[in-house]
């Protein structure tokens, strides 16, 4: 017998026909999580699993790997050398004794059986065990609806006996479902929308709009210490800086002030869909939070989707995990994920004399873009800020894929 951790995976088990690529690359996080040579994690019938060569595996990876996008729970198992049902009983039986109980409590035995060809059905070999374990325990009432302790049997290609199961934070394995560009302000709204897309598997690619001198070096800062806080989710990441002052002075200078944050968001989808191309990104995602202010109505989302376009005509779809949200719910996950106190740091993303005294809540997209297009100026403005924005590499972090837990434990 030998202590391994059986990892299940949820929501990548619904997969079908990519499911071994989902696999492969929860493995790969995993194994670059723990980098251990003498811990290997490996696929294992509808599991993944984590054992080490030199004998039974360290607790201490159980906290690592119960952080990492895609993984649903963990179950601290024992790997039995063989199959038979004298080898499964008095596994049970050690595992049982292993656990902590006290004479109220119902305990039952729960079989999983993938490998088909086994001898007894999963019943058999559940009633087979229980009662192995009454002989040991007389007086421990059985219990099928309600059990305070269950003991799980799964014949896969080698059998697992296991109580102890760990709840991971879900989601999906970090770049598994495409990659985005994250339109990140340094606010608290951002943060959390590019920390929840990458939960849901998307590989993202922070880029941030700058305009020196009416937005500080401070503020900049506390966008790379944001970006420092997502790679510990999210490994390595770069953040792109765009200097955004020419366009946002000539928006300034000749547009309609009510309007002028329109286009001033139009400006930086156009950019952020010039980089996406770059980055081969397949979406655009944003901290908008329906109704939260002027520029996140209805109306004017519907005013700057249409800039989400990339230089070849590609177009992009803006994601906004936050559309729904209100401000307490994504404080929540601000605090949980470490990003608030930098985010509430008093660096303005942007100064008072591009913020518009009376912004249009209820925009004409069609006027929007007529207005837009007619200064044919703008579309080498944007080339110009994507041509000069220049990467801020944040160091590799070796707490790669660790995501905090509290909200998401069962
Ligand atoms: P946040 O809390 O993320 O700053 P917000 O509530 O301040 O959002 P807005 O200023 O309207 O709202 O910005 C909406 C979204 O536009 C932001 O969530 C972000 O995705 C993007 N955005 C705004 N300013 C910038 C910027 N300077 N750089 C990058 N993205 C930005
Ligand atoms: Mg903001």
């Amino acid at each position: 017998m030998k202590r391994v951790l059986l990892i299940k995976y949820g929501e990548i088990a619904l997969r079908k026909g990519n499911r071994a690529l989902f696999e492969r690359q929860l493995a790969n996080t995993i194994n670059s999580s723990i980098n251990d040579e003498n811990v290997k994690v490996t696929r294992e019938q509808g599991r993944l699993l984590a054992e080490d060569s030199r004998g039974d595996i360290s607790l201490a990876y159980v906290e690592k790997i119960r952080r990492i996008f895609g993984v649903h729970s963990i179950c601290v198992s024992q790997k039995l050398k063989d199959a038979d049902m004298s080898t499964i009983k008095s596994a049970a039986l050690d595992v049982f004794d292993a656990v902590e109980k006290d004479k109220n409590m119902t305990f039952k035995i729960m079989t999983k059986r993938s490998d088909k060809q086994y001898p007894l059905t999963s019943q058999e070999i559940s009633a087979q065990v229980g009662e192995f374990v009454l002989q040991k325990y007389p007086d421990m009432p059985v219990s099928m609806k309600k059990a305070d302790i269950v003991i799980w049997v799964e014949i896969r290609n080698f059998v697992y006996v296991y109580a102890d199961i760990v709840a991971g934070v879900s989601g999906l394995p970090y770049g598994s479902t495409g990659s985005g560009i994250l339109l990140l302000s340094g606010g608290i709204d951002s943060p959390v929308a590019g920390y929840l897309m990458a939960k849901r598997g998307v590989k993202i690619t922070p880029v941030y709009f700058h305009s020196p001198p009416h937005t500080s070096e401070w503020a900049k800062e506390k966008v790379l210490d944001i970006v420092e806080i997502l790679s510990n989710f999210v490994g390595h990441n770069k953040l792109y800086v765009v200097p955004f002052t020419d366009v946002q002075m000539y928006i300034y200078k000749n547009l309609p002030p009510a309007k002028m944050t329109l286009f001033f968001k139009r400006a930086m989808l156009r950019i952020a869909a010039i980089i996406a191309e770059k980055e081969a990104a397949n979406c655009l995602i944003t901290g908008d939070s329906i109704g939260q202010v002027a520029s996140q109505t209805a109306q004017s989302i519907a005013a700057v989707e249409s800039a989400a376009v990339t230089p070849s005509g590609l177009i992009l779809p803006i994601i906004r995990p936050l559309a729904a949200m209100d401000k307490l719910q994504i404080t929540d996950i601000a605090m949980e994920i470490g990003t608030y106190d930098i985010s509430i740091r008093p660096y303005e993303d942007c100064c008072t004399i591009f913020i518009p005294k009376h912004p249009e809540t209820k925009p004409n997209a069609k006027i929007i873009e007529k207005l837009e297009s007619r200064r044919s100026e703008l579309l080498s403005l944007y080339k110009n800020a994507a041509e000069n924005t220049e990467p801020w590499g944040s160091a590799p972090h070796p707490a790669r894929g660790q995501a905090p837990l509290t909200p998401f434990v069962r």
